[in-house]
C-alpha cells in the first residue's frame, strides 16, 4: 500500500504543518484541527499503521508514556481534572483518518460532553455466553 498521500504521514514528515506537542523517535503528538474541546490532542505513531488492529505491540511503552505525558500536559494547560483517550477503529466506529491514532481529550466536571452511553444486558446468563464466545476467539 502507498502512504504518501496519506495525510498523518505528511504530518509526520513535517510535509504539513501541525500544532506540536510531543514528539519522540517513534510517537507525534499534534492538537486535533476539530476539537471536541479546546486541547483535544492526537497521538500518532509514525509508522503507518491503518487501524490499531496493524500497531506493532512494541509500540505499547511508547504509546502508554504518550498517553501519560500528553495527557498530563493537556489537562495542566487547559485546567482539565480528567481526560478521555479514545480510538476509532474502522468507519463504523467513526474512523476517518486511516493511519491509526489515539484522541486525548481534556474533561471537567459539567462540560456537557457525553461519549459512553450505557446500554444492559437482558440476563448475566446473556452476558457470560458472550464472553464466553469472545474468550474463545481471542487469538
Ligand atoms: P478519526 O475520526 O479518524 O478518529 O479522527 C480523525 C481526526 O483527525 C478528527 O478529529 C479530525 O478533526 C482530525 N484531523 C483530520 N485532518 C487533520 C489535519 O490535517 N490536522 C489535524 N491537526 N487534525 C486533523
Ligand atoms: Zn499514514
Amino acid at each position: 500500500m502507498d502512504h504518501s498521500e496519506c495525510i498523518f504521514c505528511k504530518i509526520a514528515r513535517g510535509e504539513i504543518p501541525c500544532a506540536k506537542i510531543y514528539e519522540t523517535q517513534n510517537i507525534l503528538s499534534f492538537l486535533d484541527i476539530s476539537p471536541s474541546a479546546p486541547g483535544h490532542a492526537l497521538i500518532i505513531p509514525k509508522a503507518h499503521f491503518p487501524t490499531v488492529l496493524e500497531v506493532d505491540p512494541a509500540l505499547g511503552p511508547d504509546l502508554i508514556t504518550a498517553f501519560g505525558k500528553v495527557g498530563r500536559a493537556v489537562m495542566a494547560a487547559t485546567g482539565a481534572t480528567g481526560m478521555n483517550v479514545m480510538l476509532n477503529c474502522n468507519e463504523s466506529a467513526g474512523q476517518v483518518v486511516f493511519h491509526t491514532h489515539w484522541h486525548v481529550i481534556p474533561r471537567i466536571e459539567g462540560d456537557g460532553l457525553r461519549l459512553w452511553p450505557g446500554g444492559k444486558y437482558d440476563s448475566m446468563q446473556e452476558m457470560s455466553a458472550l464472553a464466553e464466545k469472545i474468550r474463545a476467539l481471542v487469538a
